[in-house]
């Protein structure tokens, strides 16, 4: 089974990568003197057919989360005792 990711990354307003190398001060500004500041984040799922970015953080991981869960995942660990019995949808 495919484990899917959505590696979430940081770009400037002219597209290119802010690296995780361009630390912010607390107060959001950007301290390297190179670095614009991070005009959006952006996640796109290794699946290939979702991506999404915007200006929140918070709100990107949330919604990259929120993909990821569509995705089925194999268990870590099968429990001792699986109660639930496997269901089989036949017709
Ligand atoms: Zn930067
Ligand atoms: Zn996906």
């Amino acid at each position: 089974m495919t484990v899917h990711r959505a590696p979430l990354t940081n770009h400037h307003s002219d597209d290119s990568l802010c690296p995780p190398d361009h630390k912010h001060s607390s107060s959001a500004k950007p301290l390297p003197p190179d670095c614009p500041g991070r005009a959006y984040s952006r996640t796109v799922c290794t699946c290939g057919s979702w991506e999404f970015k915007g200006p929140g953080k918070g709100y990107v991981n949330e919604s990259r989360k929120r993909h990821l869960d569509t995705h089925p995942r194999p268990r870590p660990k099968a429990p001792p005792v699986l109660r639930e019995p496997l269901r089989l949808d036949l017709p």
